[in-house]
């Protein structure tokens, strides 16, 4: 029979190391530990170095031993304030891809990830914008509904005067990530052509007026009786307008403001708004007739003219 050496070495375990530290700290009678103070002559079993590359750094160290981390003024955690955002992020999603969720929530990742939520937090503005760096699913776009992802595509389209790219899709422009258009709809080109899609369907109950209904004159209404009256009111187009026909007065006026051709793709401070032409409040119908782009300054100008 032939015998082999067996590797001696035997590995110390995660909890064997978080075991000693608060071994240590109890000790020493403290409940945060610094690094000089995991020491031989403190009663340590393992080295300092092992102990944190085990762990990546100091503080998770710390924290999993359940004693206290330090923190800096910005509550950002001590030790990681040197880390690279692409560790950090490339943190988020090795533990997202482990419990099978995009979804990743604080506790999870305090619970499992390398790093601190805090740090992310304070990293990144926040913990959603840590994930949505990351390219993770944002709990607000998971329950957002496919209009309000058509609408970021509108208010991007109009931003930028014409079609957006993929890299377009990006913050502070756009409120989504590409890639959320992408797990959505296949593919960026896929989510527009599902916008254009939209934008083209009829059969809103909101556009009746637009085309089925014909709508009576304003001065008929003066001899029809009260009743009559309150009939046609019902059947008055609503006064908000909708995702569809803004699109098409945006696109016929050729994303600029129809008073003075200003137009957010040649200078980011215009904004556009859709308006009526007759005020809704006035009887003036939500259709495209009664429609136009403005910027806010013509906007306002109009408004206090009426
Ligand atoms: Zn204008």
């Amino acid at each position: 029979m032939k015998f082999e050496l067996t590797n001696m070495r035997i590995k110390v375990t995660d909890i064997q190391y978080l075991n000693d530290l608060r071994a240590v700290a109890n000790k020493l009678g403290k409940n945060s530990l610094k690094q000089r103070d995991y020491s031989k002559k403190n009663g340590a079993k393992y080295s300092l170095t092992s102990a944190i590359k085990r762990f990546e750094n100091w503080d998770t160290l710390l924290k999993k031993a359940g004693l206290e981390g330090e923190k800096s003024l910005k509550g950002m955690e001590y030790g990681e304030k040197e880390i690279k955002d692409e560790v950090l992020l490339a943190d988020l999603v090795r533990l997202a891809n482990e419990i099978n969720n995009p979804n990743i929530t604080i506790s999870d990742y305090d619970k499992y990830g390398k790093y601190s939520a805090v740090t992310m937090s304070a990293r990144f503005g926040s913990w959603n914008k840590a994930k949505e760096r990351a390219n993770l699913e944002v709990k607000y776009i998971t329950n957002n509904s496919n209009e309000d992802l058509f609408q970021n595509i509108l208010d991007l389209w109009t931003l930028l005067g014409r079609q957006p790219k993929y890299g377009e899709v990006i913050s502070p422009n756009s409120k989504f990530n590409g890639s959320t258009y992408a797990r959505r709809f296949g593919s960026w080109r896929a989510a527009l052509a599902a916008f254009i899609d939209y934008v083209n369907s009829e059969n809103n109950d909101e556009e009746i007026a637009d085309s089925d209904t014909p709508l009576i004159p304003i001065n008929i209404l003066a001899v029809k009786s009260k009743e009559i009256q309150k009939e046609i009111k019902i059947k008055r187009t609503p006064r908000g307008i909708n995702l569809r026909l803004r699109w098409t007065i945006l696109k016929r006026d050729n994303f600029s403001c129809t008073k003075c051709g200003r137009s957010p793709a040649k200078d980011q401070s215009i904004i556009l708004h859709v308006d009526h032409i007759i005020p809704w409040s006035k009887d003036g119908e939500t259709v495209i007739d009664n429609l136009e782009t403005l910027c806010e300054g013509c906007n306002l100008g109009k408004s206090d003219l009426l």
